[in-house]
């Protein structure tokens, strides 16, 4: 395949753009060959969006009833809303949520999801659902298991087991687009036990643990009473802060937690629309430093608005915030997924480089080169102009439309699963687990 025509960004950090057909063999850029040509005059090729940290769980949670007194804080929100939305689903309505969330995530140009995945009644095999969805899409995808003790005991175990059999079946099946790491709920619904055992599984398996950290003060006040250190000393104790593990959130930890995290070379998943939502409080992204990527933490997957509203949220405290930051954090969030395909140079398009871009109709009306481009992504861009993506050389979707899957049925079948979905939750109450040290 050769895309011709084309202004191509080839580098988001540092931005580099060049105005050279890319070719496409056997998956990867190439730096000459290619059978087909498409047509890309006039348009903006860019590497694939990766985002960062999300939930496809919730992807059939838009708009769905809610009855109970409105949450106040951050424990009450998982309490009332996600804590009930994850015992309710099944088998059917995980596969219509991943495919919803995954459509969505191509049609928006973001061709990577690294995805943290809870459903507490369905749990063994639960990974096997969420990657052959996605994998029929034909999106790449870092999955996990959302290890916990809010559901008891054998829940947390069976959320280990879970992570350990996918990881399993990722090293013998060697599958194309999907890879694993050892996921888990956060320090304040885990048991010492069950985090040495999330730890052990990471290790074993040579891959990072994904867990949420400090998201809200809450955390830190459970860390702290459980036995007196905050979440990333205990988990630092645990052993569980390497250059593998990512962090969601990091909004509550304090300058000495972060040295702890920087130290470890671990990473952090900046969330900043559900942050705002969610009312949690502000990342320290100054201080949080390079390692910052992004994710939607469920929000959808269109990295055009979350990196957009990160931005916007930053320079409200901080006029003097480069415009390169948002593509800066985008690299990052590429590097991430790299390492766990083992592939450093994904969100690079050059040779040798996985084929996972994005062409952007967009009919420039400023000149489009390495130090105006930044200027574009901020104020220009959006999903609203992606028109096709292509996931290691397979186009997955052509003028706006999936091209692996009926884009309509997909949409009419999720559209009755998440009726069913609502009434089971309907009936389900609010979480009773407590955090120690108040909410
Ligand atoms: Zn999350």
């Amino acid at each position: 395949m050769i895309l011709a025509g084309a202004t191509v960004v080839t580098s988001l950090d540092p931005v580099r753009v060049s105005r050279e057909d890319v070719h496409v063999v056997g998956g990867r850029i190439a730096a000459t060959g290619g059978g087909t040509s498409r047509d890309c005059s006039g348009c903006l090729v860019v590497p694939g969006n990766v985002c960062a940290h999300t939930h496809l769980y919730s992807a059939l949670a838009r708009g769905m009833p809610y009855a109970l007194a409105p949450p106040t804080n951050f424990t009450q929100i998982l309490q009332r809303i996600w804590w009930r939305l994850d015992r309710a689903l099944d088998e059917d309505s995980i596969r219509a949520s991943a495919l919803v969330g995954g459509m969505e995530a191509l049609l928006s140009g973001t061709t990577t999801l690294v995805d943290h995945h809870a459903s507490p009644n369905a749990i063994d095999g639960s990974l096997d659902v969420v990657a052959d969805a996605l994998g029929s899409l034909g999106i790449r995808a870092v999955l996990c298991y959302e290890t916990s003790d809010r559901d008891g005991l054998d829940r947390a175990r069976a959320g280990v087991a879970e992570n350990r059999r996918f990881l399993n079946r990722v090293r013998s099946e060697e599958l194309p687009l999907a890879r694993g790491m050892v996921g888990a709920h956060a320090s304040f619904t885990l048991s010492d036990d069950t985090l040495a055992a999330c730890t052990e599984a990471a290790h074993d398996h040579g891959v990072g643990l994904h867990i949420h950290a400090a998201e809200d003060a809450a955390d830190e006040r459970d860390a702290m009473a459980r036995d007196g250190l905050r979440v990333a000393a205990r988990l630092d104790r645990a052993g569980a802060l390497d250059e593998r593990t990512l962090l969601a959130h990091g909004v509550h930890l304090d300058d000495e937690e972060i040295r702890l995290v920087h130290a470890a070379h671990s990473s952090i998943a900046h969330n900043a629309r559900s942050n705002m939502n969610n009312s949690i409080g502000r990342a320290r992204l100054h201080a949080l430093g390079g390692r910052v990527s992004l994710g939607t933490d469920g929000i959808g997957s269109d990295m055009f608005e979350e990196s957009r509203t990160a931005f916007f949220r930053l320079r409200e405290d901080d006029g003097g915030a480069g415009g390169d930051w948002p593509l800066q954090r985008l690299a990052e969030s590429a590097h991430l997924a790299g390492r766990a395909f083992g592939e450093p140079l994904l969100g690079v398009l050059q040779p040798g480089a996985p084929a996972d871009l994005v062409v952007l109709d967009y009919a420039a009306p400023t000149p489009v080169h390495d130090q105006s481009f930044a200027g574009h992504w901020v104020f220009g861009l959006s999903a609203r102009v992606v028109r096709d993506v292509m996931v290691a050389g397979q186009w997955v979707v052509v003028d706006r439309r999936l091209a692996t899957v009926d884009q309509q049925q997909l949409a009419a079948e999720a559209l009755g699963e998440a009726e069913r979905l609502w009434q089971r939750l309907d009936e389900i109450g609010p979480h009773e687990f407590e955090p120690k040290g108040g909410r």
